[in-house]
């Protein structure tokens, strides 16, 4: 075990821990029940400080194949699903066994993406594991993998776990995985790699940095945690990634063991701003001007006349990207305006709308109250360009 900064777990308040596949399923033996039932201890004594835990657990699939037998390559969606259909059951159960033993209760919480891009079931939601934790118990949630289909689907729980700990208001995500952290290159392909242990914020360097690299058994690699440390970042969430290949990961964290830590960011935006920030497929994409990032950079709405081009079909009040003149997203936001009138007066100054609409316009193509800026930059790089 490398060592790195002690983390003091108990300061939070509210931790969200996301368990990765190959940490909880052996594709030989099943469920590594005796891991599990150090990590509950570990979670035990987090609660005893007062700290209140969400685990976001994977393994569902990974357990269902073991348990069905099912050919070691790649599955197809409805093989994933019945997989999933047998494995989730065996998860809960033994997440409910090893939480028992320290009189701790389980609640299961399945969602889709739908659950939570969907403003009001976003809200219901919210409601359910609120009211769990404030009866003490341990909310254990995935994503529904037994009816969401491919393209509406998360497929990782990397960035699920970010949205419930956002949604939740969370201010620590800790993502167990099979890594100790975040390197500048995959370690095993490059000798060179260094491990970064402070990431005060998430640049575009930062997201290079992550490759596409996932193991047999999971489905997320350091590209979809880094997008879970955009969204935790952004709301206020501090971020881990540590290492869960040893016993007792959340203790060993605290006593030192390596981990990178993803600052969260010193201005974090309201919950409705937390909510249209971390929406993972906006309907559309506003490509707007110098001008225009400038006027939003300083905390302006979005003019029509700054507006150089509209990509998609959407609805008013639908998400969209803001992008600038390279294509860099710098912004999303719910859009005053359905794509076609969008499009119509789109580089327009706003006394020329009403004749090209037929009736007034309204103030603003992306109002400042709907809008909250998603590019962290560094001084270099200005321009939000991906160098
Ligand atoms: N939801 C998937 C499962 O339980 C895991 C997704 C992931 O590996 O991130 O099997």
């Amino acid at each position: 075990m490398t060592q790195g900064a002690k983390r003091a777990l108990a300061h939070y308040h509210r931790i969200v821990i996301k368990i990765g596949s190959a940490l909880l399923v052996d594709r030989g033996n099943g469920l590594k029940r005796d891991w599990l039932t150090r990590l509950c201890d570990d979670i035990a004594a987090l609660k005893e400080k007062g700290v209140e835990v969400l685990v976001v657990s994977s393994g569902a699939v990974a357990l269902g194949r073991t348990v069905l037998h099912t050919h070691p390559g790649a599955l197809k969606l409805e093989e994933a699903q019945a997989a999933a259909a047998v494995g989730q059951i065996g998860l809960a159960g033994a997440w409910t066994e090893a939480l028992k033993a320290h009189g701790i209760l389980a609640g299961q919480i399945l969602l889709t993406l739908q659950n939570t891009e969907e403003r009001r079931q976003y809200l219901n939601a919210r409601a359910t594991i609120r009211q769990l934790l404030k009866a003490g118990a341990v909310p254990i949630v995935n994503e529904n993998d037994t009816i969401a289909t491919s393209e509406i689907r998360y497929g990782d729980n990397d960035r699920l776990a970010a949205r419930v700990a956002t949604m939740i208001g969370a201010d620590l995500l800790i993502l167990l995985s099979d890594i100790d952290g975040l390197y500048s290159a995959p370690p095993h392909l490059d000798p060179n790699a260094k491990f970064l242990a402070e990431i005060p914020v998430i640049t575009p360097e930062i997201e290079a940095m992550a490759g596409g690299a996932a193991s047999e058994l999971s489905r997320g690699g350091m590209h979809t945690k880094i997008e879970a440390g955009k969204i935790a970042t952004t709301a206020g969430c501090a971020m881990i990634i540590a290492s869960g290949k040893i016993d007792h990961p959340l203790r060993a964290v605290e006593d030192g063991a390596r981990h990178s830590m993803f600052h969260a960011s010193h201005m974090p935006v309201n919950a409705r701003k937390t909510w249209i920030a971390g929406q993972l497929l906006p309907a559309g994409t506003i490509h707007i001007d110098d001008g225009a990032v400038a006027a939003l950079k300083r905390g302006n709405s979005l003019l029509p006349a700054g507006v150089s081009a509209v990509d998609g079909h959407f609805s008013r009040g639908d998400t969209v990207a803001i992008v600038n003149r390279f294509g860099g997203e710098i912004a999303r936001g719910l859009s005053g305006y359905d794509s076609d009138e969008a499009r119509s007066i789109a580089g327009q100054k706003t006394g020329g709308i009403e004749a090209i609409l037929g009736y007034p316009a309204r103030a603003a193509m992306v109002h400042r109250d709907d809008l909250v800026m998603t590019l962290h930059e560094t001084a270099g790089n200005k321009d939000g360009t991906h160098a």
